[in-house]
């Protein structure tokens, strides 16, 4: 086969869950498209790091600085609801039914995958904590139902639960043991946000 095009599909293998096969599609794919499209996609790519970056508050998706949510003072700054990925926290958005802040955490503790809490963004989520404390803050764990979700759920509640003010709720009743958050229906979302405990 083609030594350049065994390249760029080595490229697009880069990305999280695309395989051999996937990768050869895609550039197929791409090899259709006209010249322009493709200078479009390059120059976003190349880009990347200069138009977009993660808040340093809360690790959602930037265009430098301060998040969306971050920005918006009118949002509750009393409600903080944990996340493992953007993914997640876009399909709570997504909802328009909650009006607090987020953390991503980055993943879920999962040793068997060499995940270990100190990979997460958990030492940000304690000085955030710690800013808010006095406050009355409810933290919201949305962590998914499955193992890892659940070590971590268990894990934050350890952290936190002798912190003065905070209320640890966890996000749960309604999605199916084992399924993705960033998979739920809305209505699924809604029913967990709406009977968290
Ligand atoms: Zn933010």
């Amino acid at each position: 086969m083609n030594t350049k095009f065994k390249e760029i599909v080595k490229l697009f293998q880069k990305l999280p869950g695309v395989g051999p096969r996937q990768a050869a599609r895609f550039v197929i794919a791409l090899m259709n498209k006209p010249e322009e499209e493709l200078q479009e996609f390059g120059n976003a790519v190349a880009n990347l790091h200069k138009e977009i970056s993660f808040c340093p508050v809360c690790f959602n998706i930037s265009n430098n600085g301060l998040c969306a949510v971050c920005l918006d003072k009118k949002r509750d700054q009393t409600k903080l609801l944990v996340v493992e990925k953007i993914t997640d926290l876009d399909s709570i958005e997504r909802t328009g039914l909650y009006k607090g802040l987020y953390h991503v955490l980055g993943g879920a503790i999962n040793p068997l995958d060499g995940l270990n809490p100190e990979m997460l963004r958990l030492e940000e989520l304690g000085k955030r904590m710690d800013n808010l404390a006095g406050k009355n803050v409810e933290l919201i764990i949305a962590t998914n139902p499955n193992t890892a979700g659940e070590t971590t759920s268990h894990y934050l509640r350890d952290l936190f639960k002798n912190k003065k003010g905070v209320y640890i709720t966890r996000l749960a009743r309604g999605l199916s043991s084992g399924s993705h958050l960033e998979y739920a229906d809305e209505i699924t979302l809604k029913h967990a946000l709406d009977y968290r405990k």
